[in-house]
């Protein structure tokens, strides 16, 4: 079983991920905290990252996809894939990774909540990219070039839409009830 958590940042992904994981056995690829830790490691894909993430956008396609095949071939679980796929490129780049290795993904969960909730919960959390700005500009990228995603796993069939708002444990629950399914 291989899921993905898609949803704006801010929405729950980080949180839900971990205690899907758990329940389910699954690896937690989160591609934003691989760049953190590349970025306190101090290495030159960090350093070059960290410039875009502080901005609010997209660190590049290849770099993505050259770290996610890694961890993939190196993974002898299912995979929760949490901030991954971002662009359609990035989408089409992990099916083909699936289909070479014979698998592919078997649930995308969306984790649906509005503007305002982001905002309020992304400022609480306080991370060196949760200012103001940085948060409006991450969500109008989300609108342009992740909330594509929502058709394209659509038309695979593969799309769940859980309400994201409620407490973690109620929206869990939601979630579980769609991968137990
Ligand atoms: P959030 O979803 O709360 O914005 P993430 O930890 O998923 O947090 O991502 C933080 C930042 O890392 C993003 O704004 C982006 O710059 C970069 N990033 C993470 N994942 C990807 C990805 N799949 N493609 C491109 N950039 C990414």
């Amino acid at each position: 079983m291989h899921v993905i958590i898609l949803g704006a940042p801010g929405a729950g992904k980080g949180t839900q991920s971990a205690e899907i994981v758990k329940q389910f056995d699954l690896q937690h690829l989160s591609t934003g905290d691989m760049l953190r830790a590349e970025i306190a490691a101090g290495s030159e894909l960090g350093l070059a990252a960290k410039t875009v993430m502080d901005k609010g956008e997209l660190v590049s396609d290849e770099i993505i996809l050259g770290m996610v095949a890694e961890q993939i071939k190196n993974s002898k679980k299912g995979m929760l894939f949490d901030g991954f796929p971002r662009t359609a490129v990035q989408a089409e780049g992990l099916d083909e990774l699936l289909a070479s290795l014979g698998s592919e993904i078997s649930h995308v969960i969306l984790l649906d909540i509005d503007n305002d909730e982001i905002v309020k919960r992304m400022l609480a959390r306080g991370r060196e990219d949760d200012n103001e700005e940085t948060i409006r500009n991450r969500l109008a990228v989300f609108d342009n070039q992740t909330a594509p995603l929502i058709h394209y796993y659509q038309s695979q069939d593969k799309l769940a839409t859980v309400l994201g708002s409620g407490t973690v444990e109620e929206i869990f629950a939601r979630i579980h009830k769609v991968l137990s399914a």
